[in-house]
């Protein structure tokens, strides 16, 4: 392929556009991890990191890995072999996650629920009461399936867990959502929370990322899974001190620390309100504009952090993504595993803003064309732009998704959310 002038339009669901200053940033000569300087700038990012996740009493770990590693860590630090966990699937992050269990040798329940939906509070609630013998030791559920664009109530899930009064760990991936999209640790009651680097921390990938809280750190002790690069003893041994048990990926945490800078500076509400808005411009788009679905059967399932589209019947989605990337140089997100060639997707997470949305619509826009979907040439652009030009930038009423009621989802302006 010969040399692509200008920017290209980096609109998958991660890795996200990382910040100028970020880059910057991680632009630094090496230096001795084991100097008594180092933990100057550790012991700020583990504390500044449990603000990230709205955690006062858990402790944060940061692994040189991606996401994957850190569910690696979650699940091998807190679990035996053989137990039972309780699983959902619905993308595939969800089997991904399922996929590790079995692997790793534990023993999970594995929930099918349709893909374009979320986690089903009362599957929760009706599994946990016919445990009598409370046998099963973790919830495991993904916040924000990035494959099909769904966003599950993680608050409700807690009060499922508390209503059937079951004593297992709720596991959470915010791989796609921590930082973009609200997540309170503590005040939801959740046991341990993974991310990566690459997504709302707007880094390149290379760090996976894990919280846990003290209820899931007294498990360690008795749970007898093998790990030894993912123990979290080591880890808060060294970390203690501001260290850490093996060379740490130095660029990345001063990355971190810029992207914590970043985040502080817009605030994490306002950046809650952002993703929502630019949301709904898409989402404005794809179903006002274009006459096309979402994935996400019901608004209550719609993510603030990708989109993913249906394509009508007898269109391949990967030729859009293929058409958009070799002529318009636009990066869209591929439809994964059962719905691969049936969606593409616009992730809409970490430092983008609406102009930036615009051109990965336009150029969405321009592919769809080319292979023969019927759309009105401007028309996703157009009802983006005046959804964003008659809303606030950021609402003074904070939105949170859950409390929006819009007026149908094929069809109707979404004005006035
Ligand atoms: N979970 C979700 C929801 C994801 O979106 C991803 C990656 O996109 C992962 C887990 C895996 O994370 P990683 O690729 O950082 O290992």
């Amino acid at each position: 392929m010969s040399r692509m002038p200008g920017r290209n339009f980096l609109f998958v669901p991660g890795p996200t556009n990382v910040p100028d200053r970020v880059q910057r940033a991680m632009m630094v000569a090496m230096e001795d991890h084991r100097s008594s300087r180092f933990p100057d700038l550790t012991k700020g990012l583990f504390e500044d990191l449990k603000k990230v996740f709205k955690t006062e009493t858990g402790q944060v770990f940061i692994f040189p890995s991606s996401g994957t590693g850190a569910w690696e860590a979650a699940l091998t630090n807190t679990l035996s072999p053989g137990d039972k966990v309780l699983t959902f699937r619905f993308g595939q992050f969800s089997h991904l996650w399922a996929e590790m269990m079995v692997r790793l040798g534990l023993d999970p329940d594995i929930v099918d629920v349709e893909w374009g939906e979320g986690v089903p509070p009362d599957v929760v609630e009706s599994k946990l009461r016919a445990d009598k013998d409370k046998k099963i030791k973790g919830v495991i559920v993904c916040q924000n399936e990035t494959a099909t664009g769904v966003t599950s109530d993680i608050a409700a899930v807690r009060k499922a867990i508390d209503a059937a009064g079951h004593p297992a760990l709720l596991y959470v991936d915010a791989v796609s959502s921590l930082a973009s999209i609200d997540f309170r640790m503590d005040e939801w009651g959740v046991d341990l929370c993974v991310t990566g680097s690459q997504k709302g921390l707007m880094l390149p990938a290379g760090l996976g990322i894990l919280a846990a809280s003290q209820k899931a750190l007294a498990t360690r002790a008795a749970a007898k899974m093998k790990r030894c690069y993912f123990d979290l003893d080591d880890m808060i041994k060294s970390n203690a001190t501001g260290y850490f048990p093996y060379t740490p990926a130095l660029p990345m945490l001063y990355g971190l620390r810029e992207s914590l800078n970043v985040l502080f500076e817009e605030g994490l509400e306002d950046i809650f309100a952002r993703h929502y808005r630019l949301a709904q411009g898409v989402r404005e788009a794809v179903i006002n504009g274009w006459g096309l679905r979402l994935c996400a059967k019901e608004q209550k399932w719609w993510s603030d952090t990708v989109s993913a589209i249906v394509v009508p019947e007898g269109i391949n989605g990967a030729h859009v993504i293929d058409v958009a990337f070799r002529r318009y140089n636009l990066a869209l997100g591929a439809g994964l595993s059962k719905v691969a060639g049936k969606v593409f997707r616009i992730g809409h997470l970490g430092d983008l803003n609406e102009l930036m949305l615009l051109g990965a619509l336009g150029g969405a826009e321009m592919a769809m064309r080319d292979v023969g979907i019927d759309i009105e040439p401007g028309s996703g652009v157009g009802a983006a732009q005046e959804y964003w030009r008659r809303t606030d930038p950021v609402p003074k009423k904070k939105v949170s998704r859950q409390e929006v009621v819009y007026a149908s989802h094929s069809a109707g302006s979404l004005e006035g959310q």
